[in-house]
């Protein structure tokens, strides 16, 4: 298998009341990590990448490059997407698909509509031509900005189905009451509404701010639609974990691979349970 878009494992994920994990990389380890703990459990998997992070590895092409490699020096076989995450502009997207990204998400979810429609549709026309997939947002995922999640930053069922027929995309991120980072108080997904757009739009959705979401709540959204969902919140904070305690509590040790080395295995822990939870082990 190895590097692929997102459409088929979606599609299988969708049919198979399954989801497909997204975990964001920002270095060599969390690739490793994810990677290692996927291909022991056998499951498709998704590595978001943000342009951050992309500017922080030192670019578009070392990025396809580094996971190109690790796949074929460790003779990765399950299904691998490349996936960059939350695009502001179609330049940006054009970046990555240059380099080789399999798949993109454009975010125009904090623009009027028209203009959302106008560049996700010239996202997915340049895209397509290059079989690489598109996921697009509407409403508004909280995060920073928003501590509350009032019902008007949910999508709209009529612009979601709008959307879809007017774009092709080929995964979709209605915003539902999820939040990016941690949540404030137990999170309440819209999961009525999210089976509403699901059954409207058939194309598999997609769930933001998987972090901290209970595990019955991320159950029902899959029953509800949601075929891949993203995670890194928990990815990070059980990397500092670990990190902050060598850091702690070992003084001299100088060797790095002994100082961010042992994150790896907090990655690897929320990658397992998160797999068990979304039922995509041995989906491969
Ligand atoms: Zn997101």
């Amino acid at each position: 298998m190895g590097l692929v878009n997102m459409k088929e494992m979606l599609q299988k994920a969708k049919r198979e009341h399954y989801a497909v994990g997204q975990f964001n990389i920002n270095n060599l380890e969390w690739m490793q990590a994810i990677l290692e703990e996927c291909m022991e459990l056998r499951c498709p998997v998704i590595l978001g990448v943000s342009e951050g992070a992309t500017k922080y590895m030192g670019g578009w092409n070392v990025v396809v490059a580094m996971v190109k490699a690790y796949i074929k020096d460790n003779n990765v076989d399950i299904p691998v997407a490349i996936h960059l995450d939350h695009a502001r502009s179609f330049e940006v997207c054009k970046n990555a698909i240059d380099a080789g990204f399999t798949s993109v998400m454009i975010d125009k979810s904090r623009s009027p509509f028209d203009e959302n429609i106008k560049e996700t549709l010239k996202v997915v026309t340049y895209a397509h031509k290059k079989d690489v997939t598109v996921e697009a947002e509407l409403g508004k995922v909280g995060g920073k900005e928003e501590d509350v999640i009032a019902e008007e930053m949910y999508a709209d069922k009529n612009e979601c189905i709008k959307m879809v027929n007017e774009t092709k995309i080929d995964a979709l991120a209605p915003a539902l009451g999820s939040v990016h980072g941690v949540y404030k108080g137990e999170p309440k997904l819209g999961l009525n509404e999210m089976k509403e757009i699901s059954d409207a739009v058939m194309i598999p959705l997609v769930l933001h701010g998987g972090s901290g979401i209970p595990d019955d709540q991320i159950i029902q959204a899959i029953k509800n639609g949601t075929a891949k969902i993203n995670v890194n919140t928990e990815n990070q904070q059980a990397w500092e974990n670990i990190v902050r305690q060598i850091v702690n509590t070992s003084d001299h040790i100088w060797d790095m691979r002994k100082i961010i080395g042992p994150g790896k295995k907090g990655i690897r822990d929320v990658v397992h349970h998160k797999c068990e939870i979304f039922g995509c082990i041995n989906k491969a």
